[in-house]
């Protein structure tokens, strides 16, 4: 049960804690935030209202714990996502118990999201070890006017801390698509839960914890968006941000210094319906896509463009040909053919284009872009060919 045994030091008397330097802390605000039950419209749980104090002293250990996670072996970084992933599928349920009170997810779809969540976090930690493990070796005489008196080697490099703000729809699984790939690049990452859906990132951050990560490398610090987060979000101490949710990233990435965004909005997610489509197919499609989970995925179907000849049924197209010609002519992220929009399976890219985000998400976009190269040249005295 949510808050009980393994989770019981998460909870202070029926307010859950806030996560910094490696424990469970209560905010010296006094002040909480209450959840409210979707189906019950009570209270179900409270949080902390962190400070701005706190989430100074959050970045300050974020900052510290880095520069050593930094110097960890890449193998050691992944062991440690993998127990985490283990941990985590282990105690799916009252993980899922809280989704379902705090965002009414359904029970079913909830525990799908949890164990979802700890194979993203073990693709990303195997994924991590293979891109992270390469870099490129470059010589100066390709281009015009040079000799071969240059060696450049180039690696990638964490950005330091990264701030990850995920929405309430996938509170755990859009968390870990922003905190495994930030830990297994070497980075620290503090979490902002959305409000609803915080006590599910809190369990899953204690998830985390009993894994054994550093102290400070992981924080977690709740609160209303609307309150702390602005002073999150342009926190000098903050190098990357990654966020997920609707136009208030607009916002943010207007306030945000120069720092790298990973951003990813809401869409318009239309089906396009043609002549030869499998009707059946089709409308079992919009119905799931427009539906499941109450419409609130953010890839819903939200618009439906039918030829006019099978308007009275439904959609998509048999011909690849024609589909392709439609795909590349969209000024769209991301196409489904013959399928309702989804974001996964989550090693997918999965990106939108002007105001419906920056940059790309995805497990390898996700690491590629909380890194960033490293050059190292090696300059030679005279020019050096190797010889076969
Ligand atoms: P939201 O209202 O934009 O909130 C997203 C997050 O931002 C929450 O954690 C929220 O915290 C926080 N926040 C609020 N004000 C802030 C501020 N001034 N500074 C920093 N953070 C702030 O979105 P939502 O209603 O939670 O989520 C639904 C939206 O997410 C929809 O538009 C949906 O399309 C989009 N979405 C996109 C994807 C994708 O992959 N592209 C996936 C899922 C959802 P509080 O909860 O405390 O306010």
């Amino acid at each position: 049960m949510a808050g009980t045994g393994l989770f019981a030091e998460i909870l202070d008397g029926d307010v859950y804690k806030y996560y910094a330097d490696g424990e469970w802390k209560k905010s010296s605000s006094a002040k909480t935030v209450a959840i409210i039950n979707p189906t019950t419209r009570k209270t179900q749980y409270k949080v902390q209202a962190c400070t701005q104090e706190e989430v100074n002293k959050v970045m300050e250990s974020a900052k510290t714990a880095q520069k050593s996670w930094a110097k960890t072996p890449l193998w050691k970084r992944a062991e440690l996502l993998h127990k985490a992933a283990a941990i985590l599928k282990e105690h799916k349920a009252p993980i899922a118990e809280c989704l379902v009170k705090e965002i009414a997810k359904p029970a079913k779809d909830a525990v799908t999201e949890v164990v979802r969540s700890g194979d993203l976090v073990s693709y990303t930690a195997e994924e991590g070890v293979r891109i992270l493990g390469e870099g490129k070796f470059l010589v100066s005489d390709s281009f015009p006017g040079n000799e071969r008196t240059k060696y450049c080697l180039t690696s990638k490099i964490p950005l330091g801390v990264i701030l990850a703000i995920p929405p309430f729809n996938y509170p755990v699984n859009l968390a870990v698509s922003k905190i495994a790939p930030a830990l297994i690049a070497g980075n620290s990452l503090v979490l902002k839960p959305p409000t609803q859906g915080a006590v599910s990132a809190l369990h899953m951050v204690h998830c985390f914890h009993l894994a054994g990560f550093p102290k400070g490398l992981i924080s977690c610090v709740t609160g209303k968006g609307s309150e702390i987060g602005d002073f999150l979000t342009m926190h000098p101490g903050v190098n990357c941000i990654s966020f997920t949710g609707g136009d208030t990233g607009i916002a943010i990435s207007k306030k945000a210094g120069m720092v790298p965004l990973q951003m990813e909005l809401g869409g318009k997610d239309a089906c396009i319906v043609l002549e030869d489509a499998d009707l059946d197919l089709v409308a079992a499609n919009i119905i799931k896509g427009g539906f499941s989970y109450s419409g609130q995925r953010c890839t819903a179907v939200k618009v439906v463009l039918v030829m006019e000849s099978v308007a009275d049924g439904c959609v998509f197209t048999k011909d690849v040909n024609k589909a392709i010609l439609i795909s590349d002519a969209m000024e769209t992220g991301t196409v489904q053919i013959n399928s309702a929009p989804a974001r996964g399976p989550d090693h997918f890219p999965f990106q939108g284009l002007k105001d419906s985000g920056i940059g790309s998400q995805g497990v390898t976009n996700s690491i590629n872009m909380m890194t960033k190269i490293k050059s190292t040249v090696i300059n030679l005295p005279t020019p050096s060919y190797t010889m076969g």
